[in-house]
């Protein structure tokens, strides 16, 4: 069999260029402007109904796509948000789930001049606006695969696309929706994840592994009230007690975190870290950071895993401390301290939890009164050994749509739906990769999907769709 009849078709990516340009951009553009934070971000979303209208939207859009067989549904659980689940029958049993989500990140600051986050702008390859990459192409993405699939006349497995409106809130709702939807999905065969990202936009990412992260908030009261800061040195303060609880965890010179958070790494990611390394050369690593600043690593590779590997912690808010315009010389009765604990891919997330407010809480100094209320962690996830037709199918679709081969690598971020389903199934392949890459600045100010890349990647998926067909049923 040649190379060439093992993919969907000749045809695949002008096909998946003209959606791009005539139907997806239009309604992404409109997505875009959609606020739809997710509840972590919007406690009031359902009485503000801007998630109801992304999915009302991409409801609409996914209704009119011409693939046979395909049936629509928006699942609403009470007092949850909302789930897409898209189901076209295929021609054998096994079943393709295809993810991505619906819901933002919130606003952020730092918005450059026409630019913001509700507000679509397309410049040249890339379109500007919050959620467009992360992860609102991922419907249209998946839907014009498996279109473009069905008009090469290749046969293809049942295909399920769910798309959930949780994910940036921890995917809190998503064990509901797995229980109550339990026989629907059926068992996953092959997993696309299109919540992901990639190195470059020059070839296909495939991503391998996955960091878990607990966030909490630590509070520290050391007064019912403020006093005058002439009282200082007598009164401990509340931040420096914060400080000393933080040296608990982190070491404040270099970033380490203490070993109770640590894994012993597979030492396979280690070569695809150096792989990674010497294909991105001097574009790896590469972040706004200010003029004459190093990054916490020299050498690249250690760099790389310790974004992916190791654990680390960030102080992503705080609460008890006004603003510099309104701070008097009080002593503040409390420091609020809100924490973000990326952990290993393989570390048990709910006994990291557990660790972690054990530590903090414990022997609390001077007698203050210490409290860690940590949300629901989400856990970290390692890939599975990929197979040897998915392999080849990833650098085969790479090689054809991008004319490099596929690249693999693990990243910091966190997909809680991962971890779920590779519990779930453990027999499942995965294909985790997506659109963020350098620059899309997904989550911060600036955000936009790469064109090229979301085109190409469209492309893939559907050889891919078509590659696990033929792997299964030959
Ligand atoms: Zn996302």
């Amino acid at each position: 069999m040649s190379e060439r009849s093992r993919t969907s078709s000749p045809g695949v990516f002008d096909f998946v260029e003209r959606r791009w340009e005539e139907d997806i951009l239009p309604t992404l553009t409109r997505y875009i402007e959609i606020p739809a934070k997710s509840p972590a971000f919007d406690p009031q979303w359902a009485a503000h109904g801007h998630i109801d209208r992304a999915v009302a939207l991409i409801e609409d859009w996914s209704r009119r796509r011409p693939i046979e067989g395909l049936t629509v549904e928006t699942v609403r659980l009470p007092g949850r948000t909302p789930l897409i689940l898209l189901e076209v029958p295929g021609t054998s049993a096994e079943t393709v789930l295809l993810y991505g989500h619906c819901d933002k990140q919130p606003e952020m600051v730092g918005w450059s001049d026409g630019l913001g986050p509700w507000i679509p702008v397309r410049r040249g390859e890339r379109l500007y606006g919050r959620g467009g990459q992360d992860d609102g192409y991922a419907v249209f993405c998946a839907l014009t695969a498996i279109e473009a699939v069905q008009r090469s006349g290749a046969p293809h497995a049942r295909c399920v696309v769910l798309i959930e409106a949780c994910e940036e809130s921890g995917s809190r709702d998503l064990p509901a929706y797995m229980e109550a939807l339990a026989a629907r999905l059926g068992e996953p065969d092959l997993v696309i994840c299109l919540d992901s990202g990639c190195g470059n936009y020059d070839q296909l990412w495939g991503t391998t592994s996955l960091r878990g992260i607990v966030n909490g908030v630590l509070t520290v009261e050391v007064l019912s009230e403020g006093v005058h800061s002439g009282a200082s040195g007598m009164v401990p303060s509340s931040f420096r007690i914060a400080r000393q609880l933080l040296s608990r965890i982190e070491d404040e010179r270099t970033g380490a975190i203490v070993k109770d958070f640590q894994v012993v790494m597979p030492p396979a990611r280690r070569e695809e870290a150096r792989a990674v390394v010497a294909t991105l050369g001097a574009e790896f690593g590469r972040f706004p950071v200010m003029p004459d600043m190093r990054l916490a690593k020299e050498d690249p590779v250690e760099l790389m895993l310790a974004g992916t590997w190791e654990p680390a912690l960030s102080v992503l808010g705080a609460d008890g401390i006004p603003a510099v315009v309104d701070a008097g010389n009080v002593i503040r009765p409390k420091t609020s301290l809100k924490l973000s604990l990326r952990i290993p891919p393989t570390l048990d997330a709910v006994e990291a939890t557990r660790r972690l407010r054990e530590i903090l809480e414990t022997g609390p100094p001077y007698g203050a009164r210490v409290t860690f209320q940590a949300q629901t962690p989400s856990p970290g996830w390692d890939a599975p050994a990929t197979e040897p037709w998915l392999l080849s199918a990833l650098h085969a679709a790479s090689e054809r749509h991008f004319g490099k081969p596929a690249m693999f690598r693990g990243t910091g971020g966190a997909i809680p739906f991962m971890a779920m389903l590779g519990a779930r199934f453990p027999r499942a392949q995965f294909f985790v990769t997506g659109t963020g890459g350098p620059g899309c600045n997904a989550h911060g100010p600036n955000e936009f999907l790469h064109l090229p890349m979301a085109k190409r990647l469209t492309a893939c998926v559907a050889d891919v769709i078509v590659a696990h067909y033929r792997a299964r049923r030959g």
